[in-house]
């Protein structure tokens, strides 16, 4: 990173994935500003005194000229978005409008001010049914849902951006976010929450009767799905390094982020057994629908392009680190915003 580098803006930098890497990147001295409507961020979450927290959303053009005449940010990292696919099912309208109309009204606000770097939260569900495994970025993206689609969407928007004048981005797609920072300070805290590991811990502390596993017939070893499950510090990596790629000159890049290693939900409850040392208790289910099989990345090109590998790949890493949030001084829960909605 180079000495004098311009602010960053992040938006969505109270958020799960976002309050990680804001951390990391203001670790590496760089002056942070997160905008953040809260709505599902944390105030507590941006834990740096030093980063300051603008409440307010990313498609409020008004806000964000004045943002950019005060801190001619050097480059934006955009994690806002929502990320339930059920409710993209029945809500497309809502998710098109804050995942792809919102960013563009922020990419418009950087076209005024000349800022020419977009590091953009992308997903594994820009693939869909992936057409063969382990995933690469030559796979076909056809997602398969309206959340899939509203973010391929603006992996196409950044593509002509660049084309037109300029614009460098970096679509990072992540596989399953998991982890915490290993001060148990910052952590996974969504609601409601949906995601398999916190669920599972969830129904070990009692927060709920059990876990349900949603299908045993799948086409897999233990006949549940498989994913890769991705440390949320290493995601953050993979932002503060394709920031220096692109302030470098780099071209736009479009990964993969993940380990590589499938793991199946069958799997994950062991692991979860293993760290706690407490018994599980867990229902059969039939298959959520829209659930494909097995998900799992080749994260080579990364590797190639921004130097990036994870550093942790077994899955009890990733779930002790989650743990020890579920079991730390928050028990998994940030205290209730302030300000905000
Ligand atoms: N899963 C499950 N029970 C739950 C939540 C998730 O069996 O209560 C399964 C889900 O079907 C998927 C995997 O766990 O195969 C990971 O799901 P999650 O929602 O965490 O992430 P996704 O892969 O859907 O983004």
């Amino acid at each position: 990173m180079s000495e004098n580098s311009a602010p960053v803006l992040v938006t969505g930098g109270a958020g799960y994935i976002g309050s990680h890497t804001v951390r990391l990147l203001a670790s590496q001295g760089r002056k942070i500003v997160v905008l953040d409507n809260l709505v599902f961020g944390h105030e507590g979450a941006v834990v740096d005194p030093e980063v300051e927290l603008v409440v307010g959303d990313v498609g409020d053009q008004e806000l964000l000229r004045s943002l950019f005449q005060k801190h001619r940010f050097g480059a934006v990292v955009h994690f806002a978005a929502y990320a339930y696919v059920g409710e993209s099912v029945t809500n497309p309208l809502k998710y098109y409008q804050n995942n792809t109309a919102e960013p563009i009204k922020l990419l418009q606000v950087m076209q005024e001010f000349g800022c020419r770097v977009f590091v953009f939260s992308s997903t594994c569900a820009t693939y869909g049914v992936p057409d063969r495994l382990p995933i690469t970025e030559a796979n076909t993206q056809n997602p398969i849902n309206p959340y899939g689609r509203s973010k391929l969407m603006v992996e196409w928007v950044l593509r002509d951006c660049d084309t037109a004048w300029g614009l460098k981005s970096a679509c990072l797609r992540y596989f399953n976010a998991s982890g915490s920072s290993p001060d148990g300070r910052i952590g996974e805290d969504h609601d409601p929450e949906t995601h398999l590991i916190p669920r599972v811990m969830m129904a070990v502390t009692g927060e709920i009767d059990s876990i349900e596993v949603f299908g045993t017939d799948y086409d897999t070893p233990d006949g549940t799905c498989i994913r890769d499950y991705i440390h949320v510090e290493d995601l953050a990596d993979a932002h503060a390094r394709a920031l220096d790629h692109l302030a470098a000159g780099g071209d736009s890049v479009r990964c993969n982020l993940g380990t590589g290693v499938g793991v199946s939900v069958k799997e994950i409850i062991g692991a979860v057994e293993e760290v706690t040392g407490k018994t599980v208790p867990v229902k059969y289910g039939p298959r959520r629908e829209g659930d494909p099989a097995s998900l799992v990345a080749d994260p080579a090109l990364a590797k190639e392009l921004l130097g990036w590998e994870a550093s942790r790949k077994d899955v009890r890493q990733m779930v002790d680190s989650a743990w020890k949030w579920m079991s730390g001084p928050l028990n998994g829960r940030y205290p209730k915003n302030q300000s905000g909605s």
